[in-house]
């Protein structure tokens, strides 16, 4: 793992001074998990760079009390931890940059409040959630971002693009800002920790975070994954942050808190998703509703604000996903008037279940396509024989527009656990074959913004039934 800081601030050289090592030698630190490397390949008046480079004993990893579990035996010997930036830089620079994050410099005090032209480029950076998150992470903080996305294979440009990228930040700043912003950033980027998250940690980000965390627009969702989704934890942690900065109070709604879902820069077309079906379930006047392959509850969120809908059912067969959803929509915290409405359980769409029965309405929202097609009879039978609700309202991808998309060629599916996708035709012909066999009329609606012969990237039924 490498990590670079440069500057022109001349005397260039007196970034030795802010960093507490000397421009004119190598030195090396162990750490708990490897060998920390600092020198400067370049040191002169106009120009100096710090090097930072992480040697991580993956080998010891696994040996040591750090042991990882994982389902994949291989994983803990091949990943990608030696050669990303990650939580480890983190602890490095904590521990190795101490007086620099902390904005100690005894022999130069003044150094350490000027801000000077600092650039800091990491070789590897795994951006989950892309660039747009990348960028929404930075810029606001005044940072010029240069990144470069790596493919998955370049022997294989198939594959498509991979989430690891070269990363230049470029700010004129302190050293202690700057070093602080990617103590917090880079693991929320990454979106992994090495290590147990507990209450210290809430301690750290107050402390790393502060005076700039509370006014971050995306200061929930840095918060939620730097404190790996314990909400009770990034509640408190943001709550004692805006303390700290009362200004900030103000600006700080509840409502904002769609900016959850701007990791993925298809936010608008899942808002648009989930708005077309939630207008479509109230408009069938439907006061019960069953969400089939909940996932981490989004839709349940929305039909929970709306008093129209009396009792929701969340189903999904992904234990994490159910707990997630639950943490989202803080079922623990409801109050009881709430908490009576909505209930979530484990359960499958290809067995029958006694529990999706007596719903006025199902919403089965991006599921279909995860099912093998040969089991698809077994889910028609479950939703369309056996709970037969007033109301179904289904989407799924429409194949046709993957061309529209840069990181996926036309015979591509979208998500690797997709088994199939289909065009507008393919799921007409499908949705009318049902529709006939168990007396449903459908309605068929494109989603998102539509290109001319392709239609829109999601493709809704609207299934009522006959009698
Ligand atoms: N409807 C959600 C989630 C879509 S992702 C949304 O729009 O955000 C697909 C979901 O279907 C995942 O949560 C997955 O766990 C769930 N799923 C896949 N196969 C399933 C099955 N056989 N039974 C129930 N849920 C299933």
């Amino acid at each position: 793992m490498l990590l670079t800081i440069s500057t022109t601030h001349q005397p260039a050289t007196d970034l030795g001074y802010l960093f507490h090592k000397s421009p004119f030698r190598c030195q090396s630190t162990n750490l708990p998990f490897g060998i920390a490397n600092i020198f400067y390949p370049e040191a002169t008046e106009a120009k100096c760079t710090l090097a930072l480079v992480l040697d991580i004993d993956t080998i010891d990893l696994v040996r040591g009390k750090n042991r990882k579990n994982s389902s994949m035996p291989l994983e803990q010997y091949v990943n990608d931890r030696p050669y990303v930036c990650s939580s480890f830089l983190s602890v490095a620079l904590s521990q190795v940059f101490g007086q620099t994050l902390n904005g100690k410099c005894k022999q130069r005090p003044d150094l350490v409040e000027t801000a000077i032209p600092l650039t800091a480029r990491m070789s590897v950076l795994p951006c989950r959630g892309g660039e747009h998150f990348l960028r929404n992470l930075f810029e606001p903080l005044g940072y010029k971002v240069n990144a470069e996305r790596y493919q998955l294979d370049v022997n294989f440009p198939d594959w498509g693009e991979s989430s690891y990228f070269t990363v230049e930040l470029s700010k004129t700043t302190t050293v202690k800002e700057l070093l602080n912003h990617l103590y917090v950033l880079v693991p929320v980027l990454d979106n992994q920790k090495h290590y147990y998250i507990d209450e210290n940690e809430i301690e750290k980000l107050i402390k790393r975070g502060e005076g700039w965390l509370a006014k971050h627009p995306e200061r929930e969702n840095i918060a939620k994954r730097y404190l790996k989704y314990k909400s009770s934890y990034s509640r408190e942690a943001l709550e004692r942050l805006m303390e700290i900065n009362p200004v900030e109070v103000d600006s700080y709604t509840e409502d904002n808190e769609q900016s959850e879902d701007e990791v993925e820069n298809t936010l608008n077309l899942n808002e648009e998703r989930l708005g077309s079906v939630l207008s479509a379930l109230k408009v069938s006047g439907a006061e019960t509703v069953v969400d089939l392959g909940c996932g981490e509850g989004k839709l349940l969120r929305m039909l929970l604000k709306d008093k129209q809908f009396k009792k929701i059912l969340g189903v999904d067969v992904s234990i994490r996903s159910l707990e997630i959803a639950s943490e989202r929509l803080r079922l623990n915290d409801l109050p009881p008037v709430q908490k009576n409405r909505i209930n979530l359980i484990h359960g499958s769409l290809m067995y029958r279940d006694e529990r999706f029965n007596n719903f006025d309405a199902a919403a089965v929202i991006e599921v279909i396509e995860h099912l093998d097609k040969p089991r698809l009879k077994a889910f028609e039978r479950v939703l369309f024989e056996f709970s037969r609700p007033n109301t179904i309202v289904l989407t799924t991808p429409n194949k046709e527009y993957n061309k529209v998309w840069e990181n996926i060629g036309s015979d591509k599916l979208r998500h690797k656990d997709h088994r199939f996708e289909w065009s507008r035709e393919e799921f007409k012909t499908w949705a009318s074959k049902i529709g006939e066999k168990f007396g449903y009329t459908i309605r068929f609606l494109n989603i998102g913004l539509r290109v001319d012969n392709l239609g829109g990237p999601t493709q809704m039924g609207i299934f009522t039934r006959n009698n």
